[in-house]
């Protein structure tokens, strides 16, 4: 309705204008920082990780403070960081940058005369390395050369890491990550959208000023529900997940009433409303590439830690106020490792593998499935099997989802498109596209260069305009009513606890780089604050 479209309009402008009256506050809060004290971080020490790939590769500070480290410590550490590093810009170069980045490795790294001559290769790699070409460029330097150098920093120069100045300040960034989390370290913004167990709304770190998405879910209505166990799977799962393409957990902490979920913060709107409540009905076939192109490299992902996700659908596909998506909602996840399957129906109706609907057992093929439903959705505004809000009744449905052939009516479906889905869409598990092919490789994405979309170098098809909230009636969410009669017991508690594990590593650390604060704080010439930690 109108009145609806303007509160929302009322609610978005107050929640812009919260954010920059903050912003002095935000300064005033950055420049009393001070990491803590090395002295109170033996605990903290004691419990690092010792594997390379984790805290020098992984964890953003982890690496950063390492690569610090090689720089300063040797030519030949340098040479090596620097090669990874270009072979890296190379990996994601286009045409004629790409070229470039090529000769550059080759002047820099492989003449037995350059400065940065990788010394640590063995004879025979040294060999192979000097009498690179352009046609073997990327066996020999993305294979044997790129393997000797991880190799090579994996010893000596990993070992001295751990017992250098650069360590220590990894430590003591450690230290700060595992700080106690409580709502006081948030302002807290406008609700965003309602879950089964409370309200999203939006939140800014105090100290950081940066935005996220936090999930509040009433620990008695949990109770009541018995959603505990959900809730705290949902919570494992996404503490799991590091993609550009699903919500990453920042942090997660409770509060007297509510556990909490911090993730990224999308504020575009979901595909569905974009489908049905933005222009025509639909979505323009260059937008539907690149979502499926994100989305389906988040299903890689999921699926490469053998998590079925089980709830595809462009309802659950959020943009951020770029216009780029990512998967949201994991509660109906499930980890099964590979070789285990489940028989158990989940989902949502109209977008359900056959093999859910008849209760066999299945893995990772309900999701390409359900991409294939959306895809078709995203085109014609309706799902292959049900028209857009049609009664159907369960079996009806059934008996269209495993016998009906597939009709590409609508005027918007081209070639590629009809295919893919045909292919997402076929009955027989064995036959479908992401058994046993990448969907990537599809002639759908030939437009799509994806370790470019990986590394988040594609521009979206289309921004969001800032001053529209793209979701409905947004100021109709209203408060839950009370839940009476529910008591804690020590259960619960440590269900809490187990809950509330404040900062997620990789998402926090690297929303310390991307704030600017992991560069403030490291200046040695920044004098160490005798707060320290202690907020407020
Ligand atoms: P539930 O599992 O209880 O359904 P969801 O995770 O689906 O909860 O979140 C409920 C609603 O909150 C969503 O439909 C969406 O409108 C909004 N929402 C969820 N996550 C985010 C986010 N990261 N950014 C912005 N809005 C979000
Ligand atoms: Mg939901
Ligand atoms: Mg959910």
């Amino acid at each position: 309705s109108d009145m609806g479209g303007l509160k929302n309009l009322v609610a978005n402008t107050d929640y812009l204008k919260a954010q920059s009256l903050d912003e002095k506050e935000i300064k005033k809060r950055r420049c009393s920082l001070g990491l803590p004290h090395l002295g109170n971080c033996t605990d903290v020490r004691a419990s690092v990780s010792k594997g390379f790939e984790d805290i020098c590769e992984q964890q953003p500070i982890g690496r950063a403070c390492f690569r610090q480290f090689l720089s300063v410590s040797s030519p030949e550490y340098l040479a090596a960081a620097e090669l990874l590093d270009e072979l890296n810009c190379w990996n994601l170069a286009e045409a004629e940058a790409k070229e470039e980045a090529r000769l550059n490795i080759i002047n820099k790294f492989c003449k037995a005369d350059s400065k940065s001559f990788l010394a640590f290769l063995t004879e025979d790699e040294a060999e192979k390395c000097k009498a690179v070409s352009e046609k073997d460029f990327e066996e020999v330097m993305m294979g044997q050369v790129k393997e000797a150098t991880q190799k090579f920093l994996r010893g000596q120069p990993f070992e001295e890491y751990q017992t250098s100045l650069f360590f220590d300040r990894f430590v003591q960034w450690k230290k700060f990550e595992k700080q106690p989390i409580t709502d006081k370290y948030f302002y807290e913004f406008r609700t965003l959208g309602k879950g089964g167990f409370g309200e999203v709304c939006g939140v800014q770190v105090k100290t950081t000023g940066q935005m996220y998405a936090c999930k509040k879910l009433d620990k008695k209505r949990l109770k009541k529900k018995s959603g505990e166990k959900m809730a705290l799977l949902e919570k494992k799962i996404l503490e799991m997940v590091n993609s550009l393409f699903i919500v990453n957990l920042a942090y997660a902490f409770d509060t007297k009433t509510h556990l909490c979920l911090v993730m990224t913060l999308m504020s575009g709107g979901d595909l569905k409303y974009h489908i049905f409540h933005v222009g025509e009905v639909g979505i323009e076939m260059e937008r539907i590439i690149h979502y499926t192109a994100q989305i389906t490299s988040g299903i890689l992902h999921l699926h490469s830690m053998d998590i079925v996700y089980r709830d595809m659908k462009p309802e659950n596909v959020l943009l951020d106020c770029q216009g780029q998506c990512r998967l949201s909602d994991l509660g109906l996840a499930v980890e099964l490792p590979n070789g285990k399957t489940t028989t158990q129906k989940a989902g949502t109706k109209g977008y359900m593998a056959p093999e859910i609907l008849k209760q066999e057992p299945y893995r990772t093929s309900v999701d390409w499935w359900a991409l294939g439903c959306s895809i078709y959705e995203m085109v014609a505004g309706r799902v292959p099997f049900r028209d857009h809000k049609e009664k159907v009744a369960k079996e009806e449905l059934l008996r269209r989802t495993l016998e009906d052939e597939v009709k590409f009516e609508h005027r918007n479906f081209d070639a590629p498109s009809k295919d893919i889905i045909s292919l997402f869409l076929k009955r027989n598990i064995e036959d479908r596209l992401g058994s046993n092919d990448d969907p990537r490789k599809h002639e759908f994405f030939k437009s799509i260069n994806f370790p470019r979309l990986e590394a988040g170098l594609i521009p979206p098809p289309w921004e969001p305009k800032a001053n529209v909230v793209y979701a409905k009636d947004t100021g109709d969410i209203r408060e839950f009513s009370d839940v009476k009669g529910v008591k804690f017991d020590a259960n619960d508690e440590k269900f809490f606890k187990e809950f509330s594990t404040g900062a997620v590593p990789i998402a926090w650390q690297q929303g310390m780089i991307d704030s600017g604060l992991f560069d403030e704080l490291s200046d040695p010439n920044r004098k160490e604050s005798a707060a320290g930690l202690e907020d407020e």
